[in-house]
């Protein structure tokens, strides 16, 4: 228990420093800041270390939350840098992503009458400090197994079971299509929520425990065969990459963009300019003829509407807000409460200027050659409907038009998974997501006994700590497999 027990009486919840609305949206940066030692150390205190730890089990990976938050009081640091990496792969990236209203913080007992311990920040607070004063995962006890695992993606799913894999002793080789490690880390999360020097740090923390990297190496048929054929095992971690199609009439006319090209090119674009605020790259002039495909950040003074309400159509609208657009409308078709993504997230985009439309059904989007507006209608919860996914009636009568000159589809993803699998006898579910666990299966494996799969392309779209959580236990997985 924390030095003073009754701390969270007296000490405020207290998220690190934010930057100022007005400054944030003029640039890339994450919007928080991190603690310094003594905020990290109170913020802990905080903690009641409650018996019974609803954190812990709310967090998918289950880490050991009141246990490092005890270490972090102490200033033993390095010590909680390894407890926080024995559960999670990637400690400092969850920290910043996952939905904590809806995970750990949303379980913590304080969450009702007193704020929840700021978990996410602590957890952030921990790597980033400890990689700054030079820790690093200590393999000095690993013995060689000789044995060699390929994985297919380098998103966070992938990253976890390199992880876990030369901690076993196991080569790990992990092929990506990209040019940089991450997957959606690097080229879907905007900056303002991860900045993409913290992937960077973990590539190379990663690369010094031995993980090779091959990029820019897209696998397919053939290349899957040789893996197969020259690798012990192979895990698959491809995500999730094909959009749901709303199928409204007009999506293909001139100012329709789809999320993920539209949120992975402003990446690359950022990515290549570094630090520079996007002051610093755009033309001044607002554009007068509507957006389009082949120049999807031309939104400086557009009413950009984005259709949906998760993550992804989060991020559309918060990037479009910092691409100057005049007007930044989110328009989902269920009411607020429903909404699948973090209500941090919701606040966020509400702070810098984004109007939201709840309950309302996009029927069409209109115009003739190019976008003029969404036609929409209200809904309501069909009768003795109850939570979220249940259906809703639309409102006869309600229709309306809002204007747009640019609308973003942000409707969610499916899982992807490659023509190739089949060849190898992975099976696929309706839903076209790899089917593992089966009947005396191991963990994550298919029914290809020496091809395992996680994150994405098992679950459909998800976040960030589920694809760790599956990559992790992967690894393990394929560590028991090789050890017989
Ligand atoms: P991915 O991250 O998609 O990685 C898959 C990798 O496989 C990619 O690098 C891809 O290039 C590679 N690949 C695919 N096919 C091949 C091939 N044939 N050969 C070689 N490489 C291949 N989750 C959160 O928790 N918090 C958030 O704030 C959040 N925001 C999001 C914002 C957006 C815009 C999106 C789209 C998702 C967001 N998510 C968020 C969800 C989260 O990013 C994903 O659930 C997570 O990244 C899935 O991890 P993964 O490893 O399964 O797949
Ligand atoms: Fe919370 Fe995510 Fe960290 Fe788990 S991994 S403690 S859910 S922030």
């Amino acid at each position: 228990m924390g030095a003073k027990p009754f701390q969270f009486l007296e000490l405020k919840r207290a998220m690190p420093r934010e930057l100022p609305v007005a400054v944030r949206v003029l640039g890339w940066n994450e919007i928080y800041g991190g603690y310094d030692a003594d905020d990290a150390k109170q913020q802990s205190q905080r903690c009641i270390d409650c018996g019974n730890p609803y954190c812990e089990w709310k967090c998918p990976v289950h880490n050991y939350i009141p246990n490092w938050m005890k270490l972090v009081e102490e200033g033993r640091l390095f010590e909680a840098a390894a407890l926080a990496h024995e559960t999670n792969p990637l400690p400092e990236i969850c920290g910043r992503v996952c939905p904590q209203d809806r995970l750990c913080e949303g379980a913590c007992t304080l969450a009702t009458g007193f704020g929840a311990v700021t978990i996410g920040a602590i957890e952030k607070y921990i790597v980033d400090t400890a990689f700054r004063q030079g820790w690093r995962p200590d393999l000095s006890n690993v013995v060689r197994t000789g044995r060699r695992v390929a994985i297919v993606g380098a998103g966070p799913a992938g990253l976890a079971c390199a992880d876990r894999l030369v901690r076993a002793g196991i080569e790990a080789h992990v092929y990506d299509r990209y040019e940089e490690i991450g997957g959606l880390l690097t080229f879907g999360i905007p900056p303002f929520k991860l900045e993409k020097d913290v992937v960077a740090t973990r590539r190379h923390v990663l690369e010094h425990m031995g993980v090779r990297f091959v990029l820019n190496s897209e696998i397919d048929a053939a290349a899957m065969r040789t893996l197969v054929r020259d690798y012990d095992a192979v895990f698959v971690a491809t995500g999730a990459y094909t959009p749901v199609d709303g199928k409204l009439p007009g999506q293909s006319l001139d100012g329709v963009l789809e999320a993920l090209p539209f949120l992975v090119a402003n990446a690359r674009r950022v990515l290549a300019k570094g630090s520079e605020s996007f002051a610093d790259v755009t033309p001044a002039s607002a554009r007068t003829s509507p957006a389009n495909d082949s120049d999807p950040f031309a939104l400086a003074g557009q009413r950009v509407v984005v259709l949906g309400g998760g993550d992804t159509a989060m991020d559309c609208v918060r990037t479009s807000a910092r691409l100057g657009a005049a007007s930044v409308t989110c328009v989902y078709r269920r009411d607020e409460a429903s909404m699948p993504g973090s209500r941090r997230e919701v606040q966020n985009a509400r702070d810098e200027g984004v109007r939201f439309v709840f309950e309302r059904q996009p029927l069409a989007i209109e115009g003739s050659s190019a976008v003029t507006g969404v036609r929409v209608a209200e809904t309501r919860a069909a009768p003795g409907a109850g939570g979220r996914g249940t259906a809703r009636d639309v409102v006869a009568g309600s229709e309306t038009t809002l204007p747009a000159d640019v609308v973003i589809l942000a409707f969610g993803f499916r899982a992807s998974p490659a023509p190739w699998l089949a060849e190898h006898g992975v099976a696929l579910d309706g839903d076209g997501r790899i089917v593992v666990n089966g009947a005396n299966a191991l963990p994550f494996q298919t029914r290809s006994p020496k091809i395992f799969a996680g994150g994405d392309n098992v679950r459909g779209a998800d976040l960030v700590v589920t694809a760790v959580h599956d990559g992790r236990e992967a690894g393990l997985a394929i560590a028991r497999l090789l050890s017989t």
